[in-house]
């Protein structure tokens, strides 16, 4: 149970779903709404004027001007697919509102495909939570330090293994010192550049990093306020106590709703548990929000994915 998702975060009923997305007409007219809010507008020459060709599986919208036709989901990670549409939209809701994260085993019985296309789908879809959590950075007072996943031993610093992946993990403290947004990223090594790279990415120059006593995060002076201490796990000193709770729960939600991870596959999970943990006091619901990224992540084929 991710005990940081607020259970009264707003979501559909299935029948409410149901009755919005039920048909693939009215999924494709809800791609078009959000891919063209303001009415169509030709990606290639800013044309608001189409003709629409049916007789294909989705309309082609064709540019009067330019003759450039597209579709509701060109571009969007739906892009290419043979799917139904309403198979992919239930997928969404069925991700959207399983707060754990659900299986390909259990999303193919949702969704009535094979596993592989179900394994994929989810694949793409946690590409489209990661695309979503690398537009905005971390700021302010952020806590800061480095967890294995995937193996037995906790291993010695920056030394991985073919069996453990190491992850450095940031978390943006409020103003109460309470947890408000996560960022977790795969890195080869713990190595002074390398946590820099990660903050670089990840942190607003000048926020104040809490971290251990650890040499490389003097490397992160360059740019940031540190703020280096000796960490002792039972000392009463709050220090870094959100930050180490955090990890734990990650580990125990990741490994216990995916039986264990490959090492490869470890940056979408990641990617995944951030996008619900920083979405967790969204009044919006999580489907919207998630059917909105869907439309705005790119296309990736599966070699891109990495699957
Ligand atoms: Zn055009």
């Amino acid at each position: 149970m991710n005990k940081y998702i607020d259970p009264r975060a707003n979501t559909y009923s299935l029948f409410e779903f149901q009755s919005k997305y039920g048909t693939e007409q009215d999924c494709e007219q809800a791609l078009f709404r959000l891919k063209w809010p303001d009415g169509f507008v030709c990606p290639k020459c800013g044309e608001h004027h189409f003709t629409i060709i049916h007789g294909r599986r989705l309309p082609l919208y064709q540019c009067p001007a330019c003759r450039h036709q597209t579709s509701a989901i060109t571009g969007t990670i739906m892009e290419n697919t043979k799917l139904p549409l309403a198979k992919w939209f239930l997928a969404l809701y069925v991700v959207a509102t399983n707060k754990d994260g659900i299986s390909a085993m259990a999303l193919a019985k949702y969704i009535d495909t094979t596993l592989k296309t179900a394994w994929i789908l989810l694949h793409k879809i946690r590409s489209a939570m990661g695309e979503r959590e690398n537009i905005y950075y971390l700021g302010g007072s952020v806590e800061m330090d480095e967890a294995f996943f995937g193996g037995k031993a906790e291993g010695k610093r920056g030394r991985g293994s073919e069996n453990k992946a190491e992850v450095a993990v940031a978390l943006q403290l409020d103003v109460s010192g309470r947890p408000q947004l996560l960022k977790m990223q795969v890195i080869p090594d713990a190595k002074g550049e390398t946590l820099l790279a990660f903050a670089e990415r990840n942190i607003m120059e000048g926020s104040t990093i809490h971290s251990d006593a650890f040499r490389s995060y003097g490397t992160l002076s360059k740019k940031y306020c540190c703020d280096m201490q000796k960490y002792e796990p039972k000392s009463k000193d709050e220090r870094l106590k959100w930050l180490h709770v955090m990890i734990s729960n990650i580990k125990a939600n990741i490994e216990g709703a995916y039986h264990g991870l490959g090492k490869r596959y470890l940056k979408r999970y990641l990617d995944e548990f951030c996008y619900r943990f920083n979405r967790r006091h969204s009044r919006k619901p999580v489907f919207d929000h998630l059917l909105e990224c869907s439309v705005w992540s790119p296309y990736k084929t599966v070699a891109e994915l990495g699957i």
